[in-house]
């Protein structure tokens, strides 16, 4: 990805969004001496526009909104390689955890919205199924985005390759599905879950 000069502004400097970010992945981003090795080692970072150690810089000068602008926090792969590879034990895996977490509150200005839908619809039909419809997956993405004729073509072949079911079943557990969903609402306004 081609550099390009950065302007960064007072005016956007947002602290208390730092501190959000350090309180809920229980990291701190002043650790961070820039070495790199994480951005080195981090799968995803050729499709990111800021690497892993740039999102942290960005953090340190208080630009969170810069950073929720981007893509890199969808791209993260949550692999941790960054965390483990990290001499001052930043836990960047969890910061970025804790960044798609506020960017979701906030529904964006991510332009990565598209990611953010596909979570939401996958988590509902999770929901509601007890476990992934893949074919009302699509439909529903494809209405919601407005893409209505995206992959279309590709629906009969799935179909008849038996890879993408009509009609599903709910999951016969579902009622314990969905007190585990209840369980993780109630820890996440006792701010003890993501
Ligand atoms: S590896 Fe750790 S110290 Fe080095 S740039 Fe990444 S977060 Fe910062
Ligand atoms: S957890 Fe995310 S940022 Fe860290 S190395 Fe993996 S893909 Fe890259």
């Amino acid at each position: 990805m081609k550099n390009k000069l950065m302007h960064l502004s007072n005016e956007t400097m947002n602290v208390g969004f730092v501190k959000k970010v350090e309180a809920l992945s229980g990291s701190s981003v002043r650790r961070c001496f820039q070495c790199g090795k994480c951005s080195a080692g981090c799968p995803m970072s050729a499709f990111m526009e800021h690497p892993p150690n740039r999102i942290v810089r960005l953090l340190q000068l208080g630009q969170g909104q810069r950073v929720l602008a981007g893509r890199s926090i969808w791209y993260c792969a949550s692999c941790e390689t960054c965390t483990t590879r990290c001499p001052n034990k930043v836990d960047l895996a969890g910061i970025m955890d804790a960044l798609r977490k506020l960017s979701w509150d906030a529904d964006g200005p991510s332009k990565e919205s598209y990611v953010q839908l596909a979570n939401r619809l996958f988590i509902e039909n999770i929901r509601t199924y007890g476990r992934q419809y893949e074919l009302r997956l699509g439909a529903a993405f494809n209405m919601k985005s407005g893409q209505f004729l995206k992959d279309l073509m590709l629906g009969p072949k799935l179909i008849s390759k038996g890879k993408l079911k009509m009609f599903h079943s709910k999951n016969k557990n579902i009622g314990e599905i969905e007190a585990i969903f209840k369980r993780i609402e109630e820890m996440r306004k006792k701010g003890e879950a993501l």
